[in-house]
């Protein structure tokens, strides 16, 4: 977005700006948009045998201390803060009312890095504090809460030396439902900036409450100053579906997340296995709908850990041109039905629910405001994923093949 616009987005974006946001008043929830709170219930669902697989992630650790080594993860807003603000520039007018909640839910988050908690913790059971620590978090509203180990191979570099313990804890804020059945769209991304503030928000108040109990903890502000995925698979709240988001079994990815490192000394959570790994290989819907073909069809070992990198640079120019584009969690099934609902769907027929059908994989394209049904994608103009006000370098260890990046290319399991 040039001219005046992308000016005055720029300045919003600015450290400048600041100083005026935090004393504005803050715009209410547009209608739809605001984000659903309370606690979900425990996902206890046997996972079927056809559909078993490992515990959070396959992981090759040696391979993973090797990647840390030879290039410790770096904050991609350092990196490469100019495609975040080009980003953020075009949505400005969905963004600015947004800005003086946030603004001011960001100073706070970094006040609580400053805290030094005066009261002693009196001696008290881990168990007893964990529990009551997870009854506070779902009475604030959050959607679900786990406690996973620092590790600084999946803290950014830029913040190592700022965590307050060797407990994260991750917290998740489930967005409106509605709207993001209507991704991509101004009304989707308003939903998911409200959850975002919402996550901030509710994660300030956890570590205010642990101060308060004597510990010390600190919100992250921003996109968190680690890999939430990494944590949050740790902590057992969900897997890493092939659209490279974490599906919760409750909500699939259409959550915010954040977190807080605290050295309270919570119980730690583990691991699990949803059977979501197995689902992506049968289902495979969000690889076949993404407008530009930027997720690739298999997984494989990238920095130790098994997943399917998303191509960054055919991905960015579509979230900036439309609206967060999120089509890929909105044709995700977890996202609409559940996993538990899918999972029987597939127990029952071996197919994927939904599979197929343009309630889930239909969307109204924004560029040309026309709807695309399940055997349809809209066209991509050349040059449409390389603007040239968008200045990206793919990180160095992103070298996908053709055949990764290929829609066509082997998966196993069944087929919806
Ligand atoms: S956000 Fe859009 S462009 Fe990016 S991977 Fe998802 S569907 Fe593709
Ligand atoms: S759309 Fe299908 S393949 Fe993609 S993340 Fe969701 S379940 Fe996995």
């Amino acid at each position: 977005m040039q001219g005046w616009p992308g000016r005055l987005g720029e300045w919003l974006l600015s450290a400048r700006a600041e100083q005026l946001l935090r004393c504005l008043p803050a715009a209410p929830a547009r209608s739809g948009t605001k984000p659903i709170l309370g606690a979900w219930a425990s996902y206890d669902r046997s996972v079927p045998a056809e559909l078993r697989g490992v515990p959070g992630i396959r992981r090759d650790r040696a391979a993973e201390d090797e990647a840390y080594e030879r290039a410790p993860l770096r904050d991609f807003h350092t990196d490469h803060g100019p495609a975040i603000t080009w980003i953020l520039r075009q949505h400005w007018h969905v963004l600015a009312p947004r800005l003086p909640r946030m603004t001011r839910v960001a100073l706070a988050e970094r006040a609580t890095a400053c805290v030094t908690p005066t009261a002693t913790a009196d001696p008290i059971d881990a168990a007893e504090l964990t529990a009551a620590f997870r009854r506070h978090a779902a009475a604030i509203g959050l959607s679900a809460v786990g406690v996973a180990r620092y590790d600084p191979r999946y803290h950014f570099v830029d913040y190592h030396g700022q965590e307050k313990g060797d407990r994260v804890v991750v917290g998740f804020v489930e967005q409106s439902w509605e709207a993001v059945q209507e991704a991509p769209s101004a009304l989707s991304e308003r939903a998911t900036f409200e959850a975002f503030t919402k996550v901030h928000e509710l994660m300030t108040n956890l570590a205010r409450w642990l101060h308060a109990c004597g510990y010390a903890a600190a919100a992250e502000a921003g996109d968190a100053h680690g890999i939430v995925i990494h944590y949050a698979v740790e902590a057992g709240l969900g897997q890493l579906g092939q659209n490279g988001q974490l599906l919760t079994p409750q909500a699939g990815s259409r959550c915010r997340p954040t977190l807080l490192t605290t050295n309270a000394p919570l119980e730690f959570d583990s691991p699990r296995d949803f059977g979501v790994t197995r689902i992506c290989e049968a289902c495979q819907v969000c690889v076949q709908r993404c407008p530009t073909g930027a997720i690739p069809a298999r997984r494989w070992m990238t920095r130790g850990v098994e997943k399917a990198k998303i191509n960054v640079s055919r991905c960015l120019p579509v979230m900036g041109q439309a609206y967060g584009c999120a089509i890929c969690m909105k044709v995700c099934p977890v996202q609409r039905y559940g996993l538990a609902a899918v999972t029987e769907e597939f127990e029952r027929t071996g197919r994927i629910l939904g599979k197929g059908t343009d309630e889930l994989e239909g969307y109204v394209w924004p560029i040309d405001g026309r709807r695309y049904g399940s055997r349809e994608k809209p066209p991509i103009p050349p040059g449409f994923t390389r603007p040239p006000e968008l200045r990206f370098d793919p990180p160095k260890y992103f070298k996908p093949s053709e055949a990764d990046v290929s829609p066509s290319a082997p998966v196993h399991g069944h087929s919806g």
